[in-house]
């Protein structure tokens, strides 16, 4: 990790295993980010904060072993490394998994409970409109989000941040975003829709580190 400074961009890596890199990567970019696919520990070590995608979470836990990346990227986002995971990057970076694969194992980060493909069958993918904390605007513009096969976060440590719960509907009040220290994570694909404001966030926040 190289200490972030305000007089260049920060370099955000991207998970480069599975799911959408290159819409983060794009949307990191058109944030003022620059980017970085992230596929081996020496790609890690130059990146200022870190994007975990969505996909499957079980098979991105499988390819991080593979690429010999688990226990790196787990010691860096312990050692405090600013990471977002959307999606699967959410379980991804959740301490506790409910709902989880027989002996699926996480990275973890984030204090909280995070239930896997917890919308159920009947909702497996929706959208909604989402009033979320800490991004501009967006009593007056919500942020529209999707979720696909999305996990929500079923409990939160006392320093986590609830960010977003969604508004209406069965879901009514499950927390869908959620941030601590500077790791972040939403059960929705922000990197999909050209709303730039969830990737703007998570720049400033590790601009702000610097
Ligand atoms: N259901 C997926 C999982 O368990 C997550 C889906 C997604 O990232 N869109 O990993």
């Amino acid at each position: 990790m190289t200490p972030a400074d305000s007089s260049r961009p920060p370099t955000l890596g991207v998970l480069a295993l599975q799911g959408d890199v290159r819409e983060h990567r794009a949307a990191l970019e058109a944030s003022g980010a620059r980017t970085v696919a992230v596929r081996r520990e020496s790609e890690l070590a130059e990146v200022d904060g870190i994007v975990v995608p969505g996909g499957e979470s079980t098979t991105i836990e499988k390819l991080l072993r593979t690429f010999g990346l688990f226990q790196p990227l787990q010691d860096a986002v312990r050692g405090g490394l600013p990471a977002y995971g959307s999606c699967a990057g959410m379980i991804l970076l959740a301490d506790r998994l409910a709902g989880g694969a027989p002996g699926q194992a996480t990275i973890g980060g984030l204090d909280v409970t995070v239930r896997r493909n917890a919308f159920g069958r009947q909702v497996d993918s929706f959208e909604t409109d989402l009033v979320v904390d800490g991004v501009e605007d967006s009593v007056e513009r919500p942020v529209h989000a999707v979720f696909i096969r999305a996990p929500w976060v079923e409990e939160v440590g006392p320093g986590v941040q609830v960010l977003a719960r969604v508004g209406s509907g069965e879901a009514a009040g499950r927390i869908v975003a959620v941030r601590e220290r500077d790791v972040m994570a939403t059960s929705f694909h922000p990197e999909i829709t050209g709303d730039l404001r969830l990737h703007r966030l998570f720049v400033q926040i590790v601009s702000e580190r610097g």
